[in-house]
């Protein structure tokens, strides 16, 4: 669609401009050329920036460049530049983003034409890969970057038969810096186990950095280099990691930083230890994560960390619990993983901790905590009296029998499965004081008591998800009516 600025538009009612804006919408082939229509009209003029702000803004606050093609890439970059001249509005939408690091790298051309000669045996017909240069005019379900999943990824081994896409580097680099207020963004790395494919992105990295001036989250997925130190010279030379480990270091205001299966937890700690405005640190699915380097690298360096969420399997958290007493003194959502509270000396850390904490933690999951016992639970029903979401499933040893009331007047969600010792007694005192609990999960050995299964009922609530040994049970809220609305037309 074609359409000229300074054009005599702004004698159009708004009505209009907005049924034409309808229009497009709806008779657009797919979501994303309506959505560059809309971006184009836009730039016409105020009135219909003003009008075209709501269907853009559903599209460009998160903006997600999932294997668009590089042409689509370059409509956004050139809207994007284009706005920061005329209608920084656009510009201004956009707070969050998500780039794939996987699409700068593509099978290189010997390998995809040895591809199309073996699938030419199958399927004659076949004359799509026929060794031409990349067009940059091809439309926007051109399959050349579409088809990126399909393709072997480098593994380290064969890196000599992929190639680096530059020209996807220089216009993420475009989108990404004329965001200029961009909060989240968040790095997909498609499992890269390649150092040197990680090199190659360093000019990329580079030259993001001025993002750090608005940049608070950052989201980090599926990095599959473990070792992230330099271990040989020549690794040393060649630089290896310094292109993510230099842009994580430079990112000073960064308040939120999230792991999702990342396994290069040395880097993690020795860039993050220069971030001091950290306060949620979230990392999941690491295996092995090596929680010395946390505690001597990064938690000292978070004074204002608040929420600290870690699921990995055989981590050593002692160090950990001991960090948060010392240098975290804001600490009010803790998470740790599953199977690795057994030793007793860490069951009293974690006790003295929460101790210290009890009045600002307002979430707290400490799973398989087996061999506390009840004065450890007794302890908890008597303290926490903000916390809104506590799990304690897996602690073989609570019994409860002794409990008479508890102390969590704003507890809304409860897991207490695998505690197979449990005795009513305490599921009674939950129920008689946590009047916002709306989510309670139990064993099945606990739920069938009689007078359990009764109470449950009688306080409203349903099952509403069940499997070997446990089940779900949910409460809905009462609705607090709303006042009438008046409309205004
Ligand atoms: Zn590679």
């Amino acid at each position: 669609m074609q359409l000229k600025r300074n054009q005599a538009d702004t004698n159009l009612p708004y009505e209009i401009i907005v049924h034409i804006l309808d229009l497009i919408q709806k008779t657009n082939v797919s979501e994303d050329s309506g959505f560059y229509d809309i971006l184009s009209c836009s730039m016409l003029s105020r009135s219909w920036n003003k009008c075209a702000m709501p269907y853009i803004t559903k599209t460009l606050t998160d903006l997600d460049l999932h294997f668009r093609s590089i042409s689509d890439l370059r409509r956004i970059a050139s809207i994007l530049q284009e706005s920061k001249q005329y209608h920084s509005a656009v510009g201004l939408q956009i707070t969050s983003m998500t780039i794939y690091l996987d699409c700068m790298f593509e099978e290189s051309k010997v390998m995809q034409q040895l591809n199309a000669v073996a699938k030419a045996d199958d399927k004659p017909t076949d004359d799509k890969l026929s060794g031409d240069e990349p067009s940059d005019d091809k439309p926007s379900d051109d399959k050349s970057l579409d088809d990126k999943p399909a393709l072997e990824q480098c593994s380290g081994e064969n890196h000599q038969l992929f190639t680096f896409r530059q020209d996807i580097a220089d216009v993420l680099v475009d989108i990404v810096t004329n965001a200029f207020v961009l909060n989240d963004l968040t790095l997909h790395f498609g499992g890269m186990t390649c150092q040197k494919c990680l090199l190659n992105t360093g000019s990329f990295f580079t030259r993001i950095r001025p993002i750090n001036k608005t940049l608070r989250r950052l989201s980090l997925h599926e990095f599959g280099i473990k070792t992230t130190e330099c271990k040989t010279t020549e690794e040393k030379q060649a630089g290896a990691y310094e292109p993510l480990a230099d842009f994580l270091v430079d990112q000073l205001d960064l308040e939120e930083i999230r792991f999702h299966q990342f396994n290069g937890d040395d880097l993690i700690v020795h860039a993050l230890g220069r971030c001091a405005n950290i306060h949620t640190f979230h990392l999941n699915l690491v295996d092995h994560f090596d929680s010395h380097l946390i505690s001597t690298d990064a938690l000292p360096a978070w004074p204002k960390l608040r929420s600290f969420r870690i699921s990995a399997a055989k981590v050593h958290l002692d160090s950990i619990i001991e960090c948060f007493k010392t240098h975290c003194p804001l600490l009010e959502d803790l998470s740790l993983p599953a199977d690795t509270h057994e030793d007793e000396e860490l069951v009293v850390s974690l006790y003295q901790l929460l101790r210290m904490r009890s009045a600002q933690l307002v979430q707290v999951s400490i799973p398989d905590l087996a061999i506390a016992d009840d004065t450890f639970l007794i302890f908890l029903c008597d303290n926490l009296p903000n916390i809104r979401h506590l799990s304690i499933s897996g602690g073989k040893l609570f019994k409860g029998s002794g409990v008479k009331e508890v102390q969590w007047d704003e507890l809304q969600y409860l897991d207490i499965t695998g505690c197979y010792r449990m005795q009513p007694a305490f599921v009674l005192a939950v129920l008689d004081h946590c009047n916002k609990l709306t989510e309670f999960r139990l064993s099945v050995t606990t739920w069938r008591e009689e007078v359990v299964l009764d109470r449950l009922c009688a306080a409203g609530f349903t099952r509403t998800e069940e499997w070997n040994h446990g089940a779900v049970w949910i409460r809905k809220m009462p609705v607090v009516p709303d006042l009438p609305k008046v409309v205004l037309k």
